[in-house]
């Protein structure tokens, strides 16, 4: 009969694992550093193991485990976790369009495919090809910006956090903007419009209720240290009932009449009309230059669908003296988003291609047919395995999500697994945990997947980790 002590003695060391041919193929993909962490982690947890079991007897049917081949079957597990990468892709099953935790939008394939070229080699970033001699990173998008929105001159920082932080700065530093009380935002948590206009030293003056502000409001509040009426749309709630806000056009003629520039956060920024889509309620930026806003600022991330950037369209005046702001260079934008904006923006020169091709618009549009047909694929792959679980194909919604048309919901078709012998949520922890990990929703003890979100070239995957998931269970 072995001892306890045997067994300790038995455990091989570190050294003797180096020799498996095995950890030798490790050594070739994976850093020398972590494969000894994973051996001396592995050997560690079986040390314990065998420290923490009363009776030697107990562990003699274990015994394999605690040999070269079990510790290295566990160090190869240790392993997997300590190389894989912490930012990964994952499958947006959940149906929220631009998820802010799951990296908001989705690129287009040629934004995707600039971003390779730009990332792979030498750019003219920042160099002036038919002159020879410097050039400016903004130009890259400044015409197309300028055509897509009908501005006169157009910027882009990092986000749009920024535009609105460096606009503010540069337009009303040490003086007052009005701005409706109504209008007052926080966005995904740590975006709140106070707060950044206290950082860029200019001053609130709120004006009107949280439910009414009429244009009698700003008009009483402008005085000599006024320096900008602001307009913020209210992306992510929107005031129902007894309420009223004061238009753009409105604002533009009180700034006008006072001679005071006029600033509309519009958040999303949507570059298409959606109500032709049958979306009501993300007003294009088009119809603000228009209405004559001096300065706009809008996400490239939210329903634009590029990369995430702050971009800021408007009268020349105000682009210039913001591009000028020594801010600027804090929070400029990298080439390898100005790569995948600019491919982005060039979709838009032909409506119908951006529908097709920008994933984000494609998902809004997405017709309802085509949904179904995706959702009956996934069930049909899964009903191979439904003595594990119950699907169904069932009417749901979607969501527009980063912050933008708040009240839509999207009709959408779902498919339901009801899981058997298992709850909701332990599925849902297991869909969650999957190599490539699967993001769902729960409702009344079923798991939705929306297929709005998933991609076509990710359906199999999908169908198979979740057959994967079942067959183990
Ligand atoms: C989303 C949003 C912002 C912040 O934009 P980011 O791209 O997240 O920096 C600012 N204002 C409004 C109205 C928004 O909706």
């Amino acid at each position: 009969m072995k001892t306890k002590e045997s067994y300790l003695r038995q455990l091989p060391s570190v050294d003797e694992l180096l020799k498996e041919d095995t950890v030798l193929k490790w050594l070739e993909k994976s850093p020398r550093a972590l494969v000894l962490d994973a051996l001396r982690m592995a050997i560690e947890e079986k040390r314990r193991f065998v420290l923490k079991t009363h009776e030697a007897k107990d562990l003699q049917p274990l015994a394999l485990s605690l040999e070269s081949e079990g510790i290295i079957n566990r160090a190869e597990e240790i392993l997997n976790t300590l190389t894989q990468l912490s930012l990964r892709p994952v499958i947006n099953a959940a149906g929220v369009i631009v998820h802010t935790n799951l990296g908001r939008s989705i690129l287009s394939q040629n934004a995707v495919k600039n971003i390779e070229a730009v990332a792979k080699g030498y750019s003219n970033l920042e160099y002036d090809i038919e002159k020879g001699e410097r050039g400016k990173r903004y130009a890259h998008v400044e015409k197309l910006l300028c055509r897509l929105t009908g501005a006169e001159a157009g910027f882009v920082v990092n986000n749009n956090a920024a535009a609105v932080l460096i606009a503010l700065n540069t337009i009303a530093q040490n003086k007052e903007v009005i701005v409706s009380r109504g209008e007052l935002v926080e966005i995904g948590g740590s975006f709140r419009i106070p707060e950044v206009m206290e950082r860029s030293n200019a001053k609130l003056k709120e004006v009107g209720t949280t439910n009414k502000t009429h244009l009698k409001d700003y008009e009483k509040a402008v005085n000599d240290n006024t320096a900008l009426l602001l307009k913020v749309h209210t992306s992510n709630y929107k005031i129902v009932g007894f309420a009223k806000e004061v238009s753009i056009a409105e604002l533009v003629g009180l700034g006008k009449k006072r001679n005071l520039p006029v600033m509309f956060d519009l958040g999303s920024g949507c570059l298409i009309d959606l109500r032709k889509y049958g979306i009501e309620g993300e007003p294009a930026v088009s119809e603000s230059v228009n209405a004559g806003a001096d300065i706009i600022t809008f996400s490239g991330d939210k329903l634009l669908g590029g990369p995430q950037a702050g971009l800021i369209v408007g009268k020349k005046k105000y682009v210039d003296m913001i591009v000028n702001n020594p801010l600027a260079r804090a929070i400029r934008i990298d080439k390898l988003t100005l790569a995948g904006l600019e491919a982005t923006l060039m979709e838009y020169l032909d409506e119908d291609r951006a529908v097709k091709n920008i994933p984000t618009l494609t998902m809004l549009c997405q017709p309802i047919s085509e949904i179904e047909k995706k959702a009956e694929y996934i069930a049909d792959g899964l009903r191979a395995v439904s003595n594990r679980f119950e699907v169904s194909v069932i009417d749901e919604t979607s969501q527009s999500g980063g912050g933008a048309l708040p009240l839509t919901n999207l009709p959408t078709k779902v498919v339901a697994i009801l899981p058997k012998g298992l709850s909701a949520a332990a599925f849902e922890e297991l869909l969650r945990k999957n190599n490539l990990p699967i993001i769902t929703r729960i409702k009344e003890g079923r798991i939705l997947l929306d297929p709005r979100t998933i991609q076509r070239d990710e359906l199999d995957a999908v169908v198979n980790s979740i057959k994967g998931i079942a067959e183990r269970l």
